[in-house]
């Protein structure tokens, strides 16, 4: 069994990064998910998956989600709450540089926030070059695409905002904040006409009101708290696995570039 870092004094922290455990972060962000679902939507679901690991993986301890992100497709909703991509980039560079300074070798960036997916791999990368710190990251409902496919009708093309994926987790977890308004629904639309529906190799960066109005895309109609429960706990078995791989990985080994056998002239 893990343990949830704020309730943990120091001493016991300080046992924990001498015992090896590792930590995951959550990354969250405030921004509006529709007419129907909560603004805290990414980081009370990728909360939750993370406190579900700590239950399921021992010598994991988990912090508090940041409940603040990188949103600024939605960034012309009220309730978005937003930074500029540099700030939220030194802001969990700070945080991963403090966690290992308490001894931690091992530290998760448990994305929750679609934008977020390639800028989180951006800063592990940063963490690396910056810092010599190799984090794992990964964006959970991402890690989980064919699960995904399998559960939900609506999700094939791999984008859903406040959609059949994310009202059907919201219904599971907080069923009283699943249903505050109109289920609007607007599909996604490629941005250009021969681009697949999702595809990370192509990407033209769109304001949320330019393709949803109300923000939604995807189909809510189509949620239900059942999808939400086989969603988390596909999440939460998947994600084990990698997870205890990666503490078992030795992020520290080195290694060299080999010169050729035969020695330059
Ligand atoms: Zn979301």
């Amino acid at each position: 069994m893990g343990l949830l870092w704020s309730e943990q004094t120091w001493p016991t922290i300080r046992a924990c990064a001498r015992a090896g455990w590792g930590v995951i972060l959550p990354l969250g962000s405030m921004e509006q998910h529709g007419y129907h679902l909560p603004v805290d939507t990414d980081a009370a679901n990728v909360y939750e998956v993370a406190a579900r690991l700590a239950g399921a993986v021992d010598k994991l301890l988990v912090l508090p989600a940041l409940w603040t992100g990188f949103s600024s497709d939605n960034r012309d909703y009220p309730g978005t709450v937003t930074l500029r991509f540099d700030t939220w980039s030194r802001l969990v560079v700070d945080a991963c540089v403090s966690i290992a300074r308490g001894g931690f070798r091992h530290v998760v960036l448990l994305n929750g926030h679609g934008g977020q997916h390639a800028l989180t791999q951006a800063v592990a990368a940063r963490l690396l070059d910056e810092h010599g710190l190799r984090a794992l990251a990964v964006t959970w409902f991402r890690y989980i695409a064919d699960a995904m496919r399998e559960i939900c009708a609506t999700v094939a093309g791999g984008i859903d905002h406040a959609g059949e994926f994310e009202t059907s987790v919201v219904a599971y977890l907080r069923p009283h904040l699943a249903a505050q308004g109109e289920l609007a629904e607007h599909r996604y639309a490629a941005p250009l006409p021969s681009m697949p529906k999702a595809t990370p190799a192509a990407f033209i960066p769109h304001l949320r009101q330019t393709m949803s109005p109300s923000g939604v895309v995807g189909a809510p109609s189509q949620a239900d708290a059942a999808k939400g429960k086989a969603i988390v706990e596909a999440a939460v078995e998947r994600l084990r696995v990698i997870v205890e791989e990666f503490l078992a990985l030795d992020v520290d080994a080195g290694g060299e570039p080999a010169p050729p056998a035969a020695a330059p002239p």
